[in-house]
């Protein structure tokens, strides 16, 4: 419970605000934002930490570099209710349950014209350049607001943005049958990797190889869990990596890659696994550029890479509703949360994702 209760019509919130440049983060008092033309209000319910919030919290060089307006409320997984619209505001109303598309997009450049309002290239983010949802209320533009399936568990709810990107990795393009009866190598155990292994599932993927480091014991664990067909420590030799790979795979190798780990060793790996004609997408992040024997692993191969980034707006969230009506997707999705605190905690949640010992953490409005 909270020390002081906030109406709707309180002008003040509670808050988590990064204002200094340096690690940490204050819950505070803030202004309640106030809805404009083609807005609308939501009252937090869940939220989730990203790995981008730890960034944040830790201010990391990414951070340093990335994050230009402070004092900025952060966070960005959420689920909440809608309190307030905006004029002109049709697809929400209030009392809907909602999420959000994270990508805020000006609706005019060349890419959203054309179909890829994803790679906006005047793209702003929430909880990046715009306040974000670790706060009691926040103000999304409408197109961002994205209504859940009636009756979602909203902890699920907070976690669409991450389900997006597996979602996204998985199908880079639209054609869900491209998945059937192929084998698949999912490449990094991180939340985002996990949440893949339900999704190749519910798409009929014939095997699912997951690699991660033996080390990392809760991912490793999961990814068992989760019921893919092969968990390999990635830290073993990667000839022996390859060899197990082929054995899995009557001898050809992975149809698909996803690499999630952002490890340039293993972005290698995952080219060498690829039967000719297979495809790699990219959502990992690497520290530094990377160098890649192209003509052997891509040229030669006849390989298509996809880079990922974001959802496609907005077929993919049209995509996960399909997958979240299954339950047994609900309840291995809901598994990946492996630890739910209250808010005023975030401190606690920021330490469980850095030292390891979570895979997705949950935080409750309790400031
Ligand atoms: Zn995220
Ligand atoms: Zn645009």
């Amino acid at each position: 419970m909270s020390l002081f209760q906030h109406g709707s019509r309180d002008p003040r919130m509670y808050a988590v605000v990064k204002s200094r440049r340096e690690p940490g983060a204050d819950i505070r008092t803030v202004d309640k934002p106030t809805v404009g033309k083609g807005e609308v209000l939501v009252e937090t319910k869940f939220t989730s930490i990203c790995g981008t919030d730890v960034h944040i919290w830790d201010w990391n060089h990414w951070a340093e570099k990335r994050l230009k307006r402070l004092p900025i409320i952060f966070g960005h997984e959420f689920c909440g209710q809608v309190v307030e619209v905006g004029k002109g505001v049709k697809s929400v109303e209030v009392g809907d349950m909602v999420s959000a598309e994270t990508h805020i997009v000006d609706g005019t450049c060349y890419q959203c014209r054309t179909g890829r309002m994803h790679i906006c290239r005047d793209m702003k983010i929430l909880g990046v350049d715009t306040d974000g949802v670790f706060a009691e209320y926040v103000k999304l533009p409408e197109l961002n607001a994205r209504k859940l399936p009636k009756g979602l568990d909203p902890r699920l709810g907070s976690l669409l943005e991450p389900l997006g990107n597996a979602t996204f990795t998985v199908l880079p393009h639209d054609c869900e049958d491209d998945i059937k009866g192929k084998n698949v190598v999912v490449s990094g155990c991180g939340p985002i990797g996990l949440m893949a292994i339900p999704v190749l599932q519910v798409l009929g993927a014939k095997k699912i190889i997951a690699l991660e480091l033996k080390s990392e014991k809760v991912r490793f664990a999961l990814a068992k869990d989760l019921g893919a067909d092969l968990v390999l420590d990635a830290a073993i030799n990667h000839g022996k990596l390859a060899e197990a790979v082929r054995q899995a795979t009557e001898g050809n190798g992975a149809d698909v890659a996803l690499e999630m780990s952002g490890a340039a060793q293993a972005l290698r790996h995952i080219f060498e696994m690829l039967t000719p004609g297979g495809r790699v997408s990219i959502l990992g992040l690497y520290n530094d550029p990377v160098t890649l024997d192209i003509n052997n692993l891509i040229t030669f191969k006849s390989a298509t890479v996809y880079g990922i980034t974001g959802r496609r707006m907005f077929q993919t969230w049209d995509q996960m509703h399909r997958f979240l009506r299954k339950e047994e997707f609900r309840a291995k999705l809901s598994s990946i949360i492996t630890h739910t605190l209250p808010i005023r905690d975030i401190a606690e949640g920021m330490h469980l994702i850095r030292t390891k010992q979570a895979a997705k953490v949950s935080l409750k409005p309790e400031w």
